[in-house]
């Protein structure tokens, strides 16, 4: 487990889902479980990034390439 992921509320959700499933007994419930986590594997990321210049949120590769500090030509 990478260290981004686990600092992430999705990277902390998929990990209570993989311990659910290693402490699971009843078939049942496993499958369930194997089900979640594969939903979770099928969620595009989501994390967002914010900009410690002027605030602005988005994905990471967009907060890279932003004009940062220059209103009016900040364009995504
Ligand atoms: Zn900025």
């Amino acid at each position: 487990m990478n260290d981004q992921h686990s600092t992430t509320g999705r990277g902390r959700l998929r990990m209570h889902l993989v311990q659910a499933l290693t402490r699971a007994e009843s078939d049942a419930v496993q499958q369930h479980l194997r089900a979640a986590l594969e939903e979770w594997e099928r969620q595009p990321p989501t994390h967002l990034q914010e900009c410690p210049v002027c605030g602005k949120v988005g994905l990471p590769e967009r907060i890279q390439q932003h004009r940062c500090g220059k209103p009016g030509t900040d364009r995504y």
